[in-house]
């Protein structure tokens, strides 16, 4: 790491130990961005240095926040499959679909490239206790590297979490706080409850260390589809870290020489829960909003990490739809009948978003399109069983 600056002010600032805001706005949005010194990367991770790495994110240990460390380097995240679904491309009237199905990393989802870095960050600074706060996936990821590195975990997560990712949290051992709110109310608690108890914060908008660990999807992409790249990476949008995440990772990979250009991307946000589509439009972020959508993972009406999100969305020329909840139950239907990829609402939301970009001219219809599987579908069993339907029942 070569230092950090303001998202806002572009001031450079003191690398935080957890979380941390910039000190000279008074945004509190205003959150930091780690820089890396590329040309010294550049010299040891090269594409045969790379080649005799093991196939999980910790390949890229030169662009991570970390000392190389042993223990954590042995835990298998990332490195998930892309796979080609030529009759989910048809369904979605693109050229070309491939999925990266995220849904495989051990916890689940996509927010294990964050988690198992934070954890790491708190084994290797002698944090006893890691907390968050989150709508679920954030949450039981967490949980389970905590558990793997054996350190505590002190997790808030909203009312309306979804059973299974309650039942991960508690499997894992966690210290599970569910506040009987928001999400925006359980993120306030935890924030509050990190400082007074001296806690690492893990919640990823506002711990600039998160968001690379969310890069290595990025760093992959550039990597996997190297003698092929997507026009086009696609990815659900809540607080926005995962989009500025797989953004800078296909930027970092495209400036060390691995890939000729950057995929453009798409961010997917749920209809009226829209704040970054909105704010990307007008330039601000709109005043709290009540809808809702199934797809609680992106279920964010005040999003954490929007500057972020737009800037690199912006600088790879990129774009946002909006999908609505019938819309993401069709998605999830397609995305399992024709690709065997089994995603959780939020994931599916990225499908869904395909078509509706092909629908608003957005997708050209050759267009090669990667899409981002950010969660399993076994995360959330009762919205799946509410989209697919109860079986036929027969006498035996
Ligand atoms: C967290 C999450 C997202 C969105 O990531 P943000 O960083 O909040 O934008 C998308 N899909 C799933 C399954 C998630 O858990």
């Amino acid at each position: 790491m070569s230092g950090c600056v303001c998202v806002v002010c572009g001031k450079p600032a003191t690398l935080p130990r957890s979380a941390g805001v910039c000190a000279h706005c008074d945004d509190p949005f205003a959150v930091l961005e780690v820089l890396f010194d590329l040309g010294r990367v550049r010299k040891s991770m090269t594409r045969s240095a790379l080649a005799a790495r093991p196939p999980n994110h910790w390949r890229y240990a030169e662009l991570l926040p970390l000392d190389p460390d042993e223990r954590a380097f042995a835990w298998p995240v990332g490195w998930t499959p892309v796979l080609d679904a030529p009759r989910l491309a048809d369904w979605t009237g693109v050229g070309r679909l491939r999925l990266k199905d995220d849904g495989r990393n051990p916890t689940g989802s996509f927010k294990d490239r964050a988690s198992s870095v934070g954890v790491a960050r708190a084994m290797q600074l002698g944090d006893a206790r890691i907390a968050c706060a989150s709508t679920g996936n954030a949450a039981s990821s967490c949980a389970g590297f905590a558990a793997m590195a054996g350190i505590g975990a002190t997790i808030f997560v909203p009312q309306r979490a979804p059973k299974p990712k309650i039942a991960q949290l508690l499997i894992f051992g966690a210290d599970v706080r569910r506040v009987r709110g928001s999400y925006a109310q359980a993120y306030d608690l935890c924030s509050r409850s990190c400082d007074e108890h001296d806690w690492h914060n893990r919640n990823c908008a506002i711990n600039p260390y998160l968001v690379e660990g969310k890069k290595t999807c990025g760093l992959e992409i550039a990597e996997q589809c190297a003698t092929a790249l997507p026009d086009w990476v696609v990815v659900s949008v809540g607080d926005g870290c995962t989009i500025a995440g797989v953004a800078k990772g296909l930027m970092e990979m495209h400036e060390l020489g691995f890939i000729e250009r950057v995929p453009r991307v798409l961010g997917v946000q749920a209809m009226g829960v829209d704040p970054i589509a909105i704010a990307f439009e007008t330039g601000q972020l709109p005043a709290n909003r009540t809808a809702a959508t199934m797809a609680d993972s992106i279920d964010v009406p005040v999003p954490r990490n929007w500057h972020k999100a737009l800037q690199r969305v912006r600088a790879c020329d990129g774009a946002f739809v909006r999908v609505d909840d019938e819309a993401i139950a069709q998605a999830m239907r397609a995305t399992g009948a024709r690709a065997g990829v089994f995603a959780e609402p939020a994931a599916a939301a990225a499908v869904a978003g395909v078509k509706q970009a092909v629908a608003q001219g957005i997708l050209d219809p050759k267009a090669d399109v990667l899409a981002v599987i950010t969660g399993n579908g076994l995360k959330d069993v009762d919205s799946a069983i509410a989209v697919a339907g109860e079986p036929n029942e027969v006498e035996p």
